[in-house]
């Protein structure tokens, strides 16, 4: 796949078309009010394709199509090894469409096309693979009531599902919730972020032709406020699971409280700490991971390893290496299979990203790297890899989370002191620490409040462990067998014997 060049990709990208309109019910439809929004490519500003600019009205007929579907059987009914061949299909057809949709997804959101490949387009196939096969292999539960009694305790899917997803994977993202949630036989109403609607489109499209009964897998594009707000506040939604800021995490909580209570997942931000301790023994090696943990997928990662807690021993090396890396991954054409670091998503993302350099240097942290904007002359949005160095816990580049290739390096005295910063943030998403002793390490995995911790490495990741936050950073955990908990019930059905 990687034997295009880059001009291949602009040719193909050149005769792209694109699915621009709602998708409900199996087909393609306009919004109720005619109403469509501009998708622009940050590669280079080009106007992609005018979306449908869901709405209320939409929204209630995406909720009535999947309710439909739902109630009738037509998806849920069927045996879980039917479910899994056609989620092995749907996982198929995402790989064999796999250039269309990354070179769609670096369009629209612009990150490199490698990445695309290599990363969203195979772990959003793997991601339905995986549930595929672990649906049929789950096992309900009798409970040790004693002989006089059964107590079956069963999962039952939630019903209708609603899945509110950020643009910087937009369909790893997806899959995340998706995946569990049709393996366990709900229908879903998808809507994706409106930075980046184009490959759920095609994502719904190609689970028909994979076998999904119409209505079952619904996709709403337009507004949070407008689209996504509807279906948080909807009665007739069952749950609702969200990936995004943990502002408007908060927000899906209250329209769950105003409407029908319905249950609420919440993947949200992060400021992760990445410590590393001066003693470990290859400080270049940490040095270097830390630099992919924040400049990979240009920074905008929820988990991305934006605040480096370094011990003052070591710290000056570490900023070194760090700086040299960036150096190297200087943003480049998305289109270019070579290419590390592309666009940001948009303009305006780019701006207020660059709005924390000013930040920076008014609270007194200097800049060891970057801090421009880039490849100006592409008409995209491009930020250098910027470093923050001497920078205190509650600056403001400490405390917020940037979502861009901005790292901040705050130095510390010793371990104890490290440990404490660590924590001193409202979020807990991931966290790691750089040590050669295993006492350390399992004393720091113990000490820090988040859900993933790393030890000697950043980002580890597999379908198989569990993905979500302590504190604000979320309620509930995507990935793994866990996920399953949020997308069924728990019915217990007892039976007194004669
Ligand atoms: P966002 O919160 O602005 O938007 C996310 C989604 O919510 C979009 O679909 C958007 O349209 C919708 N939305 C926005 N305002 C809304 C409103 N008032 N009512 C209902 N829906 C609304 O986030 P973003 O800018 O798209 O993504 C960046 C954020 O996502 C970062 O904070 C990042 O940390 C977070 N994120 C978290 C994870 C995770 O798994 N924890 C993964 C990726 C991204």
């Amino acid at each position: 796949m990687n034997a295009f060049t880059a001009a291949d990709w602009h040719a193909r990208a050149d005769a792209l078309q694109f699915r621009n309109r709602a998708f409900i019910d199996g087909r393609f439809v306009d919004a109720v009010s005619g109403e469509t929004f501009e998708a622009t490519s940050p590669v280079d500003g080009r106007v992609l394709a005018e979306v449908a600019a869901c709405d209320r009205e939409d929204v209630d007929r995406a909720v009535a199509s999947a309710r439909r579907a739902f109630e009738d059987g037509r998806w849920r009914s069927r045996t879980p090894a039917e479910r899994k061949r056609v989620l092995l299909a749907f996982a198929e057809l995402i790989r064999t469409n796999g250039e269309e949709l990354a070179l769609t997804e670096t369009l629209d959101m612009g990150k490199p096309i490698s990445d695309a490949l290599s990363i969203d387009v195979r772990a959003t196939a793997n991601c339905f693979a995986w549930y595929a096969e672990a649906i049929d292999k789950i096992y309900d539960e009798i409970a040790p009531t004693g002989e006089a009694d059964i107590a079956m305790i069963t999962r039952e899917p939630l019903g209708v599902v609603a899945a509110v997803v950020p643009w910087n994977f937009p369909m790893i993202m997806a899959a995340w919730k998706l995946a569990p949630a049709l393996a366990s036989g709900n229908s879903v109403v998808l809507k994706p972020a409106e930075q980046s609607s184009l490959t759920a489109l095609r994502l719904a499209e190609l689970a028909v032709e994979a076998g999904i009964p119409e209505g079952v897998f619904n996709v709403v594009t337009g507004f949070g406020p407008t689209a996504g707000k509807a279906l948080g506040l909807h009665m007739d939604v069952d749950g609702v699971f969200f990936t995004g800021s943990t502002e408007v995490g908060k927000l899906f909580m209250q329209y769950a409280g105003q409407s029908n209570l319905k249950k609420v997942g919440l993947e949200c931000g992060g400021k992760s700490p990445n410590v590393i301790l001066g003693s470990y023994s290859d400080i270049d090696g940490a040095a270097e991971t830390a630099a992919g943990a924040i400049f990979f997928n240009q920074g905008e990662m929820c988990t991305a390893g934006s605040r480096l807690i370094v011990e003052r021993s070591v710290h000056e090396r570490v900023v070194e290496r760090i700086a040299a890396v960036a150096a190297t991954r200087q943003p480049g054409d998305p289109l270019n299979p070579s290419t590390q670091m592309g666009a940001l998503v948009d303009e305006t993302h780019t701006k207020r990203v660059l709005g924390f350099v000013d930040a920076a240097r008014e609270d007194g942290a200097t800049i060891a790297a970057g801090g421009e904007r880039a490849r100006v002359e592409s008409g995209g949005c491009y930020v250098q890899p910027t470093v923050f160095d001497n920078v205190a816990n509650d600056m403001r580049v400490a405390r917020e989370e940037i979502f861009g290739p901005m790292l901040s390096v705050i130095p510390v005295d010793d371990a104890e002191e490290a440990a404490k910063v660590a924590n001193d943030t409202c979020y807990g998403l991931a966290a790691a620490v750089w040590t050669d002793d295993i006492n350390t390490a399992h004393k720091f995995a113990r000490t820090l409040r988040a859900g993933m911790v790393y030890v000697n490495c950043y980002d580890a990741d597999d379908i198989s462990v569990p993905f979500g936050g302590y504190k604000q950073s979320g309620i509930g955990r995507d990935k793994s067998l866990h996920a399953f908990d949020k997308y069924t019930e728990l019915k217990t059905t007892w039976i007194k014997l004669r």
